[in-house]
């Protein structure tokens, strides 16, 4: 992945992608200081680019650390990184991360870097094989309580549970796996959010220890438009048996069918996929508004 042709934005300079690099001993590193986020362009426009800014600053906040840009100049720069790499569908990923002066737990003064590299990264499915869903294995591990982890912050140390649990997942030939929560309830998939339908009604965990993702409430309000009710609630372990319906949403992931979770069977049918068009209607770039005067 390091060794590809074109530029990643490196603390305000292009750099070229082979170039990009920090040194062995970064705070980031060892004491996982550090905050990303995940965006997807669609025909040459960020979807949501703002509001990913925004989480990513604030993500740095909740670390205790400040990311040395404004929403303006992080909206500018991933726009900039897109068009540099001349692509119009992308995924887009800001990072910011504690530097290398002080190695310690204590890293007060070190300074705050920013990088962005966007690549190619197309929807794997079409929508008819996309369908037929994926299978999710059941963690062993736990989205941990607030107290315990900044859940709110999109910070590369709660990863550590999410990839040891994917890999997991993975070697038993399950596309993904779903974690329940410090209490025992439905909480996430590994890199994104999860609901359910039951009876014409959609339900999905309260995000009280997890990400509140940006596609989540995309797909909340696309719901709402169709008059479809969500139900934000506590979902216990003993309910999966009762839905009919299961998708996963997130950028990366988008709006994902679920065939099975563990032992639970699950059809994709006409809520998941008129949420996935819905979706993917969505994320297309908007025509410029024609001037009205
Ligand atoms: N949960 C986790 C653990 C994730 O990594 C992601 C992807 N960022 C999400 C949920 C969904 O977030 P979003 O819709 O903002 O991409």
């Amino acid at each position: 992945f390091d060794s590809r042709d074109g530029v990643i934005w490196f603390d305000g300079q292009f750099v070229d992608w082979k170039d990009a690099k920090v040194h062995v001993l970064t705070h980031g590193l060892h004491y996982a200081s550090a905050v990303f986020e995940g965006e997807r362009a669609y025909g040459g426009a960020i979807f949501k680019s703002r509001q990913h800014a925004e989480r990513l600053i604030e993500s740095g906040r909740i670390l205790g650390f400040k990311v040395p840009y404004s929403v303006d100049e992080i909206v500018a720069a991933k726009d900039e990184t897109l068009a540099r790499m001349g692509f119009e569908n992308a995924y887009v990923r800001p990072i910011a991360w504690r530097g290398s002066e002080m190695m310690g737990v204590s890293a007060q003064n070190n300074t705050i870097h920013l990088a962005i590299a966007v690549w190619e990264w197309p929807s794997y499915f079409k929508p008819e094989e996309r369908l037929k869903g994926i299978r999710l294995d059941i963690a062993e591990y736990r989205r941990p309580d607030p107290k315990t982890a900044p859940s709110r912050s999109k910070a590369a140390g709660l990863y550590m549970i999410c990839t040891i649990s994917k890999h997991a997942a993975e070697a038993k030939g399950y596309a993904d796996a779903m974690m329940y929560d410090y209490r025992g309830y439905v909480a996430e998939a590994t890199g994104a959010n999860i609901f359910f339908v039951k009876d014409g009604k959609v339900h999905t965990p309260t995000p009280d220890c997890f990400l509140n993702g940006i596609t989540r409430q995309t797909v909340i309000e696309l719901a709402g438009r169709r008059g479809i009710e969500v139900v934000e609630r506590h979902i216990m372990p003993e309910e999966l048996g009762g839905f009919t319906e299961c998708f996963i949403c997130g950028t990366a992931a988008e709006v994902t069918p679920v065939s099975e979770i563990g032992p639970h069977v699950f059809k994709p049918a006409t809520i998941t996929e008129t949420l996935m068009n819905d979706y993917m209607a969505e994320v297309q770039p908007k025509p410029a508004a024609v001037a009205a005067e």
